[in-house]
């Protein structure tokens, strides 16, 4: 397996602040279009069932885009905060080293493949 260097850590870092960065502007847009949606529902006069249960729908897909934006900026603020007091790129359920190959395609990973594996399994069948 690969070490992970200085410059690895670097490059991880800048990536995952790009990361919080695009997240935190996703999260942005998503606030202030829904505060637009609820001033155009205010004056609107009151819609019929169908187009509702539509509207609440779209809502939901879009309240779980951002449950899931609002993780990910979780996971890479915590990495970040990994990389600080030197913890990055150890598995927090078996402790070993993740591969450099996982860090550089998913700089935010907690675990290492084969924790995430079983992770994904226990949640599933949960
Ligand atoms: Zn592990």
């Amino acid at each position: 397996m690969s070490t992970i260097t200085k410059t690895h850590l670097q490059a991880l870092k800048t990536h995952l602040h790009q990361r919080a960065q695009q997240l935190l502007q996703e999260l942005d847009t998503a606030r202030s279009e829904q505060a637009q949606s609820v001033h155009d529902t205010e004056d609107l006069p009151p819609e019929p069932d169908a187009n509702q249960s539509r509207d609440t729908s779209d809502r939901e897909v879009r309240h779980a885009e951002q449950m899931r934006d609002q993780q990910e900026l979780k996971d890479v603020r915590a990495a970040l905060q990994r990389m600080e007091d030197g913890s990055y790129g150890e598995c927090m359920d078996c402790g070993k080293g993740i591969a450099l190959a996982r860090l550089q395609a998913f700089p935010s990973a907690k675990r290492c493949i084969a924790c995430q594996t079983l992770h994904e399994d226990k949640k599933r069948r949960a």
